[in-house]
């Protein structure tokens, strides 16, 4: 089983992701990516770091189930990354459509923030992006929402991580009894 899991920058998606996968045992798909690595982030445990040649010489070669560009860098999931088992992927919108266009049985779900005043407070509070970016964010942020409601399964809201992710469990336990 495919799991797509999505929502804007700064809903909280990867702390969610992470208790999905304790209380289920499934797996999380390990992206690559061409942006730099983060102080804290640990490579082949979070992402594989390539740089961009590499990276479009693995499109090239075909390696990637999905791939996007978000925020001007390339992020995607490799085949191999989902060749056993069950496994979630945390990606962005575009790359969850084009799995969707060819897997339609996939479960997604996207996750809302609270409100947005309430995203905006996050982007805020994380200090990663710079004041021009963070505009651009929620802006970006409404129309992965619209898309998000249009197109996903499901749709959770990020009020509190332990719930959220206990809800996207339910989903999942669900999906698989059928
Ligand atoms: P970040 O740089 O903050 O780790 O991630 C930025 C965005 O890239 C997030 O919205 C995340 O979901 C998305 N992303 C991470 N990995 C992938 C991937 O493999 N494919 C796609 N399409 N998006 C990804």
């Amino acid at each position: 089983m495919l799991i797509v899991i999505s929502g804007p920058s700064g809903v909280g998606k990867g702390t969610v992701c992470k208790k999905v996968s304790k209380l289920t045992g499934i797996r999380i798909a390990i992206s690559a990516t061409s942006r730099e690595q983060r102080k804290g982030e640990k490579a082949e445990r979070d992402y594989y770091f390539i740089n961009e040649d590499e990276f479009k010489l693995r499109i090239e070669r075909g390696d990637f189930l999905e791939y996007a560009v978000v925020y001007g860098h390339y992020y995607g999931t490799l085949k191999t990354e989902v060749a056993e088992g069950d496994v979630i992927l945390e990606i962005d919108t575009q790359g969850a459509m084009k799995v969707l266009k060819n897997n339609p049985e996939v479960l997604s779900i996207f996750l809302l923030p609270p409100s947005m005043e309430e995203l905006r407070n996050r982007i805020e509070k994380r200090g990663r992006e710079p004041k021009e970016a963070i505009e651009a964010r929620l802006k970006a942020a409404e129309a992965e929402i619209d898309i998000g409601k249009r197109r996903y399964k499901h749709v959770v809201t990020n009020d509190d991580s332990s719930k959220a992710a206990k809800e996207i469990a339910d989903i999942i336990k669900q999906a698989e009894s059928l």
